[in-house]
């Protein structure tokens, strides 16, 4: 991996100057071996950034959406000549493999040209008015300053996501990334400012969240916070904005239940299910971690996705063929094994996998998961998948809603009927006909309910969430009172 040349946090324009044996070190997932060092922030860095920001808020959200386009098409362009370097670091500090780590940068480019678009797209309305010879409309303005808490499982997609929009409206900004990817948060800064961002309209504070979180959702200077990252931290976040009378974006933990029908391609059901839970390790708040099959195809096909599963390579995530890289928490793997234990003595089968050495978790199918277990409900973050069998479609959209969170679902079938049942029926923000329940595109709908939200990110829909609707009105001539 390329040094990184950013480690410290990035406040109106540079990185701030730190000693040496301030920094902390960031730990390789995959062997342990220290990658780089990192500086982690204080509350005082917090507040100086939100000072950068606020103070250029006025000069950036009055910039031509031409301005604004410009840099963002620049910044994906600098992201694309960056590629190995970036792909190299999602690999070293994040633990994802080769893949997944070229899909992040592919779709950041993307929300970067997406982004760009929406500049010239910020459309207000005009509205009829009862009063004679009075113009009535509303535009849409910046916020001002926007902050952004994002976690550490698609480093790159999830802050970019909340960076790139937020400029395109004409905010500026302050991004905590996670700790665990502090590194990632800092190439971003250094992306942008290639790209030619002025100073102070993104700032990078690197840091744990509970010291760094609560400065930024209280200072009154920012108007929004946009979060993602599990529910217990989201709730805390929403109290911490409630108090502060501000607006929270909230993208947080989620259950997926993929449904398999029994007229369903099994290969294919399979494939689904395996991408599903697999890709980056089972540490994606989309994955569908729990399988629901229906009762006449269920042995098939837990032969076959075991048979699958078998197949996925383990181990060095800079190797393309490798599926399964390291998870990113060491104490992961024992809370995982933990929970598969629990429910094997509930009489579930593990059908494969179940085992970890360091952070490596074996590949895992259990079978004949039930309601009464943990790991049903609970959010695992691991290449771990419940197979549970539901007695047809009506009892399979049953046991898929019976959950807390509401993220993504899908479902495998050609059954027309069946299929808009389960679009209309299915407690989720979105739900996928045919095919995983991990799908995102820049300018998509992403939205959430139940306790994976609420949230709406993605094209227009995060646009309508970083401005501010404002009503204008204007009278031709003079108006006539009462009195
Ligand atoms: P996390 O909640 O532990 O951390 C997320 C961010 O919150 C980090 O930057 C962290 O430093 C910060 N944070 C922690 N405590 C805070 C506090 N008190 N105040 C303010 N900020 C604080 O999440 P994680 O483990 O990094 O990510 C995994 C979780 O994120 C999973 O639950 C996953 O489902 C969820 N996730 C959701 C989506 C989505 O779009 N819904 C996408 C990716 C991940």
């Amino acid at each position: 991996m390329t040094a990184p040349q950013f480690t410290a946090p990035y406040i109106n324009g540079h990185t701030i100057d730190v000693q040496d044996s301030a920094l902390t070190p960031v730990v390789n997932p995959a062997n342990g071996k220290t990658v780089a060092k990192v500086f982690m922030a204080g509350p005082e860095h917090m507040t100086r950034a939100i000072d950068a920001a606020y103070a250029v808020k006025d000069v950036w959200g009055n910039t031509t959406p031409s301005e604004r386009e410009l840099i963002l098409i620049r910044a994906a362009d600098v992201l694309e000549s960056m590629r190995m370097e970036v792909v190299n670091l999602l690999i070293d500090e994040g633990g994802a493999t080769f893949g997944k780590s070229q899909f992040e940068v592919s779709y950041v480019v993307g929300v970067l040209r997406s982004a760009a678009g929406e500049c010239r797209r910020i459309l207000g309305h005009t509205i009829p008015c009862d009063i004679p010879g009075r113009i009535s409309i509303a535009i849409r303005r910046p916020l001002g300053v926007v902050g952004g808490i994002a976690p550490f499982n698609f480093p790159l997609i999830l802050a970019v996501k909340k960076v790139a929009f937020a400029l395109a409206a004409g905010n500026t900004f302050v991004l905590k990334p996670s700790e665990e990817t502090s590194l990632v948060g800092l190439k971003i800064a250094e992306i942008f400012e290639k790209a030619g961002l002025p100073a102070g309209v993104l700032n990078v504070v690197t840091g744990d969240g509970p010291t760094l979180g609560p400065v930024l959702c209280a200072d009154p200077r920012v108007k929004a916070i946009m979060f993602t990252g599990s529910t217990a931290v989201g709730r805390s976040i929403a109290v911490d904005c409630a108090k502060a009378g501000k607006k929270v974006d909230l993208e947080m933990g989620g259950k997926s239940p993929l449904l398999v029908l029994k007229d369903a391609n099994l290969e294919y059901a399979v494939n689904t299910a395996a991408f599903g839970i697999f890709i980056h390790q089972g540490q994606i708040c989309m994955a569908g971690s729990r399988v629901i099959v229906e009762e006449s195809v269920y042995d098939k096909f837990l032969e076959l996705f075991v048979a699958k599963a078998k197949t996925m390579q383990v181990g060095d995530p800079h190797d393309p063929h490798t599926v399964i890289g390291p998870l990113i928490r060491t104490a992961q793997c024992p809370f995982i094994a933990d929970r598969i234990a629990a429910a094997k003595a509930q009489g579930a089968r593990v059908l494969c996998g179940g085992t970890y050495e360091g952070n490596f978790f074996q590949p895992t199918v259990v079978a004949d998961v039930t309601e009464d277990m943990k790991m049903f409900h609970e959010e695992l973050f691991g290449p771990v998948v419940s197979v549970i069998k539901a007695k047809d479609a009506d009892h399979a959209i049953k046991l898929a809603n019976n959950s807390r969170y509401g993220l993504t679902s899908a479902v495998v079938t050609n059954d027309l009927q069946i299929a808009m049942r389960c679009a209309m029926e299915l407690e989720t923000g979105s739900v996928h006909i045919n095919g995983s329940t991990i799908h995102d595109e820049p300018h998509g709908p992403f939205n959430s309910v139940k306790d994976s939200g609420p949230g709406r990110e993605g094209g227009q829909w995060s646009m309508d969430e970083l401005t501010q609707l404002k009503w204008v009105t204007i009278q031709r001539g003079e108006a006539h009172y009462p009195f």
